[in-house]
C-alpha cells in the first residue's frame, strides 16, 4: 500500500535512447550513453 515505487523514463531526443530513473529529474552530469549528449537534450517520456 503506497510503497509502489514510481519511475520515470527519459528518451535522448538526439539518437532515441532511453533510460529508467526512479527520480523525475536527471543529475547535471547525466550523458546518453550513445550519443554523448547531456540531460538537456532528454524529454520525459510520459506513458
Ligand atoms: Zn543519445
Amino acid at each position: 500500500m503506497g510503497s509502489e515505487k514510481e519511475t520515470y523514463t527519459f528518451r535522448c531526443t538526439v539518437c532515441g535512447w532511453e533510460y529508467e530513473s526512479d527520480s523525475p529529474e536527471l543529475p547535471e552530469d547525466f550523458v546518453c550513453e550513445v550519443c554523448g549528449v547531456g540531460p538537456d537534450m532528454f524529454e520525459l517520456v510520459e506513458e
